[in-house]
């Protein structure tokens, strides 16, 4: 099943490159390449699982789908979208690949992402790590009052969380503030220095989101809400995602 659509494999009525560019805007280009390599040049996940963009899209439109459906170069790519802005022709391989990961059931996906997806859904943080809203508080707390202490310039520099009101909502990657709390300062100072009126949210605060590359919807979709909906909560008029 792919997005309610039906695939029917092996009955020649339909390829699993057909069917995703049919729920894609403008079929995702999916079948205007000119094989010329410029993705697979500039690929982080060429060459691994023996695999690279070009040859999984060329295995897509000759019907090779138990092969595509079943390589593990999907969870290889990155979904960093590098190929597409070296395509001439604005190829979306990467939603061909999320569409693949989504149709493994569920179970078969990796591991660790799986692991990960499923740990953000335990708690209001959203955070992979597993670090509750408190927590994350706190360590705030602490390198703001240790940095305002050691750097006088920055002695009056805010870190808020849960300001009502805030123009801007701010997620921020959950591995920081649990392994290197350190790496909270640089954008703090920089909304400090340009005046930023910002705040983190309690709920939702973490930006990672494994749902997503685990081709998991519906928790891609919870997670998403629980971050949009504390932003709209606390009368946010943008939303920052520095994921
Ligand atoms: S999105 Fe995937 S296929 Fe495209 S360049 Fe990045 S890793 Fe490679
Ligand atoms: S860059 Fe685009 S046109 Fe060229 S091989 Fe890759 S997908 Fe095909």
């Amino acid at each position: 099943m792919l997005n309610g659509k039906i695939i029917e494999l092996g009955r020649g009525k339909s390829t699993f490159m057909e069917t995703v560019r049919e729920i894609l805007p403008e079929g995702g280009n999916l079948n205007m390449c000119l094989t010329c390599g410029a993705c697979s040049s500039g690929c982080p996940a060429t060459g691994m699982e023996n695999m690279d963009p070009r040859k999984f899209l060329r295995m897509a439109a000759l019907g090779m789908d138990e092969e595509i459906l079943s390589t593990p170069w999907v969870w290889m790519c990155t979904m960093c979208q590098r190929c597409i802005y070296a395509c001439p022709m604005k190829i979306d391989i990467p939603r061909l690949v999320y569409e693949v990961r989504a149709a493994w059931p569920r179970e078969t996906r990796p591991k660790g992402i799986m692991g990960s997806c499923d740990m953000a859904l335990k708690n209001e943080s959203g955070s992979a790590m597993g670090t509750a809203p408190d927590d994350f508080a706190f360590v705030v707390d602490d390198i703001l009052t240790e940095c305002r202490e050691a750097q006088p310039e920055f002695e009056d520099m805010e870190a808020p969380v849960d300001k009502e009101g805030a123009e801007f909502f701010l997620n921020q990657n959950s591995r920081e503030p649990v392994t290197e709390p350190d790496e909270l300062l640089p954008l703090w100072k920089i909304l400090h220095l340009v005046g930023a009126d910002w705040t983190y949210g309690s709920r939702g605060w973490a930006g990672e989101n494994y749902c997503m590359f685990l081709a998991d919807n519906q928790s891609w979709e919870r997670l998403t809400r629980q971050s949009a909906d504390k932003a709209s909560e606390l009368g946010c008029k943008v939303f920052l995602n520095t994921e």
